[in-house]
């Protein structure tokens, strides 16, 4: 009867708690009516780690895992379990939302020393979720599927981010607040609140305007003007990015031909999100879309960032190629910001890379930046693509991106974005920068 108890309340491979019996202590936690959080971890990588160096190896690491967990300065009453693979869960009784973050965070500094196992020296990481009780839920199951939502919130975040996330509804696509914020989403477009911004993108060498970037803002009847930030991820989550993506094309054909038709040629930079990749229907959508006439392939440019890639290659890969074959150009944003970046970059059939803005803002004054921006414009250039810097605010980055001899340039200092039909108005007045080059910058270019 106790091998019993045993298979059915313990993991026979970290000897902590089970599903089971944590789902249990959580139960009988809740009954008391007392505060109490859940965190749910997931390690990153580990099927990489697990493929890589083999089962046993992948084996041995959860139990050093669930060692460190385990010692990992929690109160005697906290329940450490393993829910399986490489998930684990906490309880903490009497904590509130405040202490389950900061007990998260201590969880993921000592998860972050690395672990030495035979020769192989092994960077852990893992996304943390919280769920907390009452804030969240008062039910066992809520809780944990409300702090499994979090966990891979947290995991989705970029990897400067903190690994760590409380759950909200608006992370969770079935909550209340969720569900009227798509209903919100969906009127946005019937009642035509989004609307086209446009980024003006400068050649370096002529000063020219070749492009501009549509950006999506959202006209809220009560909220006033939305930036893409607060509903993009939203939408990503939900589905709705591509209707979101329909409207945008729609929108800059739209565009593309009253501006040809008052003799000003441009070509459109649209941003794709990973749903977008992973639609099937999207080269089709398009091809229907150039067959109306209007605007051509040649004059689209599709912006897709690193993570988008990285969700499902293989298929993200299979679109970009119809894409490609269409002629349409492929642009790679944000870049610098993702994983793996240098191992797709040769296998994806691009045209652009555009520098992300973080290195941009900083290298008039790091020369780290300074030195990021310089060999990415060389690797761009070498791999035989032309590249774009975006967030140029001065004079005196446009100055030194023009003496690294980057092709394009996007910014404030040239132009924020502005309503679609500001557009052709501001081109009557542009004039490229002027600037010289201070001469400290000179050993660097
Ligand atoms: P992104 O594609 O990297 O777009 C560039 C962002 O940098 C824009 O922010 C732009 O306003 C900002 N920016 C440009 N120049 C400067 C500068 O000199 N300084 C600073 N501080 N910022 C600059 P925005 O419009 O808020 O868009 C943010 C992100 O939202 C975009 O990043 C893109 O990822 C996403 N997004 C916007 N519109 C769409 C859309 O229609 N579809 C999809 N999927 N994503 C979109
Ligand atoms: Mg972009
Ligand atoms: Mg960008």
């Amino acid at each position: 009867e106790q091998e019993i108890r045993r298979l059915a309340y313990w993991d026979t491979l970290t000897g902590l708690p089970n599903r089971a019996q944590f789902h249990g202590a959580l139960l009988a936690q809740l009954a008391s009516r007392k505060p109490l959080s859940v965190l749910m971890l997931d390690l990153d990588r580990f099927k990489h780690v697990n493929d890589v160096l083999g089962h046993a190896f992948g084996d041995r690491l959860l139990r050093q895992i669930a060692a460190r967990l385990r010692s990992g300065g929690l109160a005697e009453h906290d329940l450490v379990a393993r829910l399986g693979g490489d998930e684990f869960a906490v309880m903490l009784p009497g904590a509130d939302a405040d202490t389950a973050i900061d007990t998260a965070r201590r969880l993921r500094t000592l998860l972050e020393q690395p672990l030495t196992l035979d020769d192989h020296t092994i960077d852990v990481s893992a996304g943390i979720g919280i769920a907390a009780h009452p804030a969240h839920g008062s039910e066992a199951d809520t809780l944990l599927v409300r702090a499994e939502m979090a966990m891979y919130a947290a995991k989705s975040q970029p990897a400067h981010e903190t690994g760590v996330m409380l759950y909200s509804a608006a992370i969770d696509s079935s909550s209340e607040a969720s569900l009227s914020l798509l209903t919100e989403l969906r009127a946005a477009v019937a009642q035509d609140q989004l609307r086209l911004y446009l980024q003006p993108k400068i050649a370096m060498a002529t000063g020219a305007v070749v492009g501009a970037e549509a950006l999506v803002r959202w006209q809220h009847p009560l909220r006033g003007m939305i930036p893409p930030m607060q509903f993009i991820p939203f939408a990503e989550q939900t589905g709705f990015i591509r209707e979101l993506t329909g409207w945008m094309i729609e929108r800059c054909s739209m565009r593309y031909a009253e501006l040809q038709r008052r003799g000003i040629d441009l070509k459109f930079a649209i941003n794709l999100s990973t749903r977008d990749l992973l639609d099937q229907h999207l080269p089709a959508k398009m091809e229907r879309l150039f067959a109306r006439g209007g605007v051509q392939p040649q004059a689209l440019c599709l912006e897709i960032t690193e993570s988008a890639i990285m969700d499902d290659p293989e298929r993200a890969l299979q679109t970009l190629q119809r894409l490609h074959a269409m002629g349409l150009r492929l642009s790679i944003d944000d870049f610098g910001t993702g994983y793996s970046s240098l191992a797709y970059l040769k296998r994806l059939p691009l045209h652009e890379l555009k520098i992300d803005r973080s290195f941009v803002m900083g290298m008039e004054t790091d020369r780290a930046d300074l030195k990021i921006v310089r060999s990415t414009i060389d690797l761009a250039h070498n791999l035989g693509l032309t590249v774009c810097a975006e967030g140029v605010e001065n004079a005196q980055t446009w100055a030194l991106l023009k003496a690294l001899h980057c092709d394009e340039a996007q910014g404030y200092l040239m132009g924020k974005p502005m309503p679609e039909t500001d557009f052709a108005g501001w081109l009557l007045d542009w004039h490229a920068p002027q600037a010289r080059l201070r001469t400290e910058f000179a050993p660097f270019i």
